[in-house]
């Protein structure tokens, strides 16, 4: 790092010791590291699939071989256990090995099928590489969210140049260090490091498409600085995801998943469990498991903890905000309450009958509390999920199979859960994002690989249409029109 270079400090969410310090990196460096991405994107995108495919599977190697060590990371610098930290890196390693195992299938050159018109093309559909990806990534799953965009521009034939959060750089240079260690031959993989700056940067640098995974305040920001050089962006922002328990549901099994989605990672989750509708008939005795789970917890700063600190200090206000106001409108808190709310740690709370105006209803929370409220049919708590200006996931408790299907064609959101909660996002057939407030655009699947394609149609004439079909032409048959409508009359007009 030169000597003039301003830098930043990684801290230990745990105790604020520092664990690493990283340049701060502006707009000159940014586009340095972006010129490199581009010339090595010339040289991976000539690659194809087959040539591509033996460097990622090596990343895959590292990754997997080497997962111990990256979960402590992931434990030092964002302060998840290291058990939770380990299951994020699994997911990871999966979605690459499909990204790289299926990126030939879905995008490889194929033959499309032609119109009346237009019989005689040899029509053909290409997705190719876009160039040059800048992923701009947050904190709170700082392996899996990058890899999510990561690992589906490098199988589709992209260079990237990757901006982790200010507040885990550390993991973003382990990722891209091993991206570079499975791939020497060229810098295929880059990092810029610094907050907020260095990302708008990236978003001006000139790269074919920003992956932006943060809050819905710096998605807007995101989209206005990309506008200028109308630099195509993914939007994969917050949630306010909600479950629907039933009176079917298996309460044991729903109250440890709404346990699990609520307060795991500190519920810095974008599809953590922040609301949960439940059937009047077994409200209570659903309340009373969720409550039971609650007390049992044990969060602390161990690598074993049931969940660990608050990874970014300013969302702490954030959440007893929202704890107040519930309890300000006459919400109730079961487990904990505004007193949970400490420095650092925030002990679990539970709340119920919050009124559906609260802040704690209509903002994402991002932090571990959860709202229980009653309804009266698995229609309502459809109702009061699509309420939400968010639109990312929900999940549905029932043993009836057709009322869950159809409620869960009726919710505005990206996917839906079924006696399970965020099993969608380990699935790396299955694309992952929202709507509304939060965000557009896909990664994972085939939609993923796709979006970091520009799609490239092209069509050959095979063979000379007779004159009299013709009317792409000046010289056109004056009787071709009429045939041709009299054809479609026939071909089209009968149904
Ligand atoms: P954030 O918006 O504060 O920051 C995200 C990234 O944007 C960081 O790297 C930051 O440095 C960068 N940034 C800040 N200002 C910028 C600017 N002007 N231009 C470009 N980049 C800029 O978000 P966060 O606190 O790191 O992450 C938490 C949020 O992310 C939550 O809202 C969470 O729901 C969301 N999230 C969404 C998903 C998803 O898949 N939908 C996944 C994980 C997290």
């Amino acid at each position: 790092m030169p000597e003039t270079q301003q830098t930043f400090d990684s801290r230990s969410p745990a105790d604020g010791r520092v664990v690493g310090t990283f340049p701060l990196m502006e707009a000159d460096a940014v586009n340095e590291a972006v010129d490199r991405a581009r010339i090595a994107s010339s040289w991976w995108g000539d690659l194809g699939f087959d040539g591509r495919r033996p460097y990622l599977m090596r990343f895959k190697s590292i990754l997997a071989r080497r997962s111990s060590e990256l979960a402590e990371l992931v434990h030092q610098e964002n302060g998840k256990p290291t058990d939770d930290a380990l299951l994020e890196i699994l997911l990871s390693i999966e979605h690459l090995h499909w990204a790289a195992k299926h990126a030939e299938r879905v995008l490889k050159r194929r033959k499309v099928g032609t119109g009346l018109l237009t019989m005689n093309q040899d029509a053909r559909l290409a997705y190719q590489p876009l160039g040059v990806i800048g992923v701009i990534g947050p904190w709170n799953y700082p392996v899996f969210t990058p890899m999510g965009s990561i690992a589906y521009a490098l199988a589709a034939g992209n260079a990237i140049v990757y901006k982790p959060s200010e507040y885990t750089p550390m993991v973003g240079e382990w990722l891209i260090k091993a991206i570079q260690e499975a791939i020497p031959d060229q810098p295929v993989a880059q990092l810029v490091t610094g907050a907020g700056v260095t990302g708008a940067a990236l978003c001006n640098s000139g790269v074919d498409k920003i992956a932006f995974t943060g809050s819905g305040a710096t998605g807007r920001k995101v989209l206005k600085e990309c506008a200028e050089t109308l630099t195509p962006v993914t939007l994969e922002l917050g949630g306010k995801d909600a479950v629907l328990v039933d009176a079917s549901a298996d309460l044991e099994k729903a109250a440890d998943a709404v346990t699990f989605g609520a307060y795991h990672n500190a519920g810095q989750t974008c599809a953590g469990v922040e609301r949960v509708y439940v059937h009047e008939a077994v409200y209570h005795e659903f309340l009373d498991r969720v409550a039971a789970k609650t007390r049992d917890l044990t969060p602390g700063t161990n690598r074993t903890s049931s969940y660990g600190p608050m990874t970014m200090p300013t969302q702490i206000d954030v959440v007893r905000r929202h704890v107040l106001d519930a309890m300000a409108r006459g919400g109730e808190a079961v487990v904990g309450g505004a007193e949970s709310v400490g420095d650092r740690m925030i002990s679990p709370v539970l709340l119920t009958n919050v009124p559906e105006d609260s802040s704690a209803i209509t903002e994402e929370t991002f932090g571990p509390t959860i709202v229980v409220n009653p309804v009266r049919d698995l229609d309502e708590a459809v109702d009061r999920s699509n309420a939400s200006s968010y639109g990312l996931s929900a999940a549905i408790f029932s043993k009836d199979r057709k009322a869950m299907e159809r409620a869960a064609s009726r919710l505005r959101v990206g996917a839906v859960t079924m006696n399970t909660w965020v099993m969608n996002a380990g699935v790396p057939a299955l694309p992952w994002g929202g709507s509304g407030d939060s965000g557009f655009g896909r990664i994972h699947g085939e939609d993923g690989l796709r979006e970091f394609t520009r799609p490239k149609a092209t069509a050959r004439e095979k063979y000379a249409l007779p004159v009299a079909l013709t009317l792409t032409n000046f010289q056109r048959h004056p009787k071709a029109a009429d045939l041709v409508r009299k054809t479609f009359a026939f071909v089209h007009g009968r149904s």
